[in-house]
């Protein structure tokens, strides 16, 4: 190894995120433009304030600053008494006023912490700061090869113009892309817990990431890293990544071209990047712009805002973190039943639901391995079956007292009633599942007794396996729909007695 190699090695990665995410209101942060504009023609959610036209004043969400202040609750961020809107001013397409309205000195919470479980780790990312901001439009590149150095043209859609965002800015405190993974998987669950966000709606989660090589010997033995030496190594800020998978390629790809760099004893230049999601790639766009370029200055149209006082009326529901313990507690789930079981506020909801009729642990069972078994299979979700509570519910006591085989509840049933969206009964009756009848049980149990004198010899001379075998042949015979427990039972009657 040469010597520019080994000093590669010694460099530690260290990654800080600039994360955007879309706060979930009914209209946009400064005007009445409604934000549901999915499959809508382009700029038909739009007015003269979110188009920037002369005159025209903005207004402020009183909804989004109560979903930016459930965040802030959430992370346990400082809210100042007061916070301002400033410009940041820029000249691109997307953006009709050329400034966007955003926050700079005093934005609406700062010092909070996310804990994220990182392999069998527990680690506390500091979130410097969060601010409300609104979104520019959007741009489409079209015509050549649809790229962003390539299109032949590209249009411009205001109807994402003003939708409000929450920027939500960490220290640099990840050491590494698989990291950033955990951070923003944790981050989306929380935002919705909180009923903010929704991960699922396009373009609702945007990163920005930072990261740079800082040398081996700047690292303290606690494995923190002075502020002079973040400041000193030279990073670059990758820009379009929208998905936490994505986040971890383009900084893993990150990682490796600067270290090649290094290892080639190049410097990585300050700058910023574009990761190329179908290429698999960061390219280089510009050199990093400063703060001073961008002329901030108080926003004159819309007036200081008192938060203090709201932000202490604030109510958030229980955390994912909190729900999990509680879960482990008061049900005495195992870790991982308790982990699936949380993963989203409303499979926790739907669980308890089910907890309060059943044993916790049927309960758990059956939602945490059957039911999103097979929702996870047809890519649906636990809000896709939310009116279709009591037909679960139905069937797990079918199940639970023997009406049904649990194969043929599981298989057969629940199988019909997500596909088919049917009743339970209603599958039991078409597919003649009743449980087998105790006669029908019994006379099956008779010919098992009479068709297989060998494994009757083996079961009186204690060989293991003869009565499996024998529950075998009656559970064949009863097409697999009578109680394994009970033909086991009439087994051992009629063998002993
Ligand atoms: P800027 O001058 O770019 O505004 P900030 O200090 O505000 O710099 O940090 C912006 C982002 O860069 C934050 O997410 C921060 O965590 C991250 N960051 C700061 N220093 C580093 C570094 N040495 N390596 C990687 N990311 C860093
Ligand atoms: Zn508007
Ligand atoms: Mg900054």
């Amino acid at each position: 190894m040469t010597a520019h190699a080994a000093a590669a090695r010694e460099h530690a990665v260290v990654i800080g995120l600039e994360v955007h995410v879309q706060l979930e209101t009914d209209t946009k942060i400064f005007c009445g433009c409604g934000t549901n504009f999915e499959d809508d023609e382009p700029n038909s959610h739009t007015c003269p304030t979110c188009l920037g036209l002369p005159g025209a004043l903005p207004v402020l969400n009183e909804a989004a600053v109560e979903a930016g202040l459930k965040l802030a609750t959430a992370i346990d961020a400082d809210v100042p008494d007061e916070t301002r809107f400033h410009r940041k001013n820029y000249y691109y397409p997307d953006l009709p006023k050329n400034f966007q309205i955003t926050q700079y000195d005093s934005p609406l919470c700062e010092n909070g912490a996310l804990t994220v479980a990182i392999e069998d780790d527990e680690r506390e990312i500091a979130i410097e700061r969060a601010h409300l901001e609104e979104d520019p439009g959007s741009l489409q590149h079209a015509g050549g090869s649809g790229g962003i150095d390539t299109a032949e043209y590209t249009r411009v859609d205001y109807n994402r113009a003003g939708v409000p965002l929450m920027e939500i800015v960490t220290e640099p405190d990840f050491r590494g892309p698989e990291e950033v993974r955990a951070f923003l998987a944790k981050l989306t669950e929380v935002l919705e817990y909180l009923d903010v966000f929704d991960s699922s709606r396009d373009g609702s989660l945007r990163v920005d990431a930072n990261i740079s090589l800082v040398p081996g010997e700047d690292i303290e033995a606690d494995g923190t890293i002075e502020t002079e030496a973040l400041t000193a190594a030279n990073r670059t800020e990758v820009k379009n990544i929208s998905s936490h998978k994505g986040a971890e390629k383009a900084l893993a790809y990150e990682v490796t071209r600067q270290r090649n760099a290094l290892q080639r004893d190049r410097t990585i230049e300050q700058e910023t990047r574009h990761w190329d999601e179908s290429r698999g790639v960061t390219v280089s766009m510009r050199s990093k712009e400063e703060e001073k370029d961008y002329r901030y200055f108080a926003e004159p149209d819309l007036p200081v805002l008192q938060v203090a006082d709201r932000a202490e009326a604030v109510e958030i529901p229980e955390l994912p973190d909190a729900r999990r313990e509680r879960f482990r507690e008061e049900y005495g789930l195992s870790q991982a039943a308790a982990r699936k079981l949380t993963s989203t506020r409303a499979v926790a909801d739907f669980y308890e639901r089910v907890a309060d009729r059943f044993d916790p642990d049927v309960a758990a069972s059956w939602v945490a391995d059957t039911l999103l078994g097979e929702l996870n299979y047809r890519d649906m979700r636990i809000g896709d079956v939310e009116d279709r509570f009591d037909g679960f519910v139905r069937l797990v006591e079918l199940a639970e007292t023997g009406e049904i085989t649990e194969k043929n509840a599981e298989e057969v049933v629940l199988r019909a009633m997500l596909d088919e969206d049917l009743g339970p009964d209603d599958v039991i009756e078409r597919e003649g599942l009743g449980a087998t009848g105790e006669d029908e049980i019994e006379r099956a149990v008779a010919t098992a007794i009479d068709e297989n004198p060998g494994a009757v010899e083996d079961y009186h001379t204690g060989e293991d396996g003869a009565l499996n075998f024998l529950v075998g042949q009656v559970m064949g015979a009863t097409g697999g729909s009578a109680d394994p427990g009970t033909v086991n039972q009439l087994l051992r009657d009629e063998l002993d007695g």
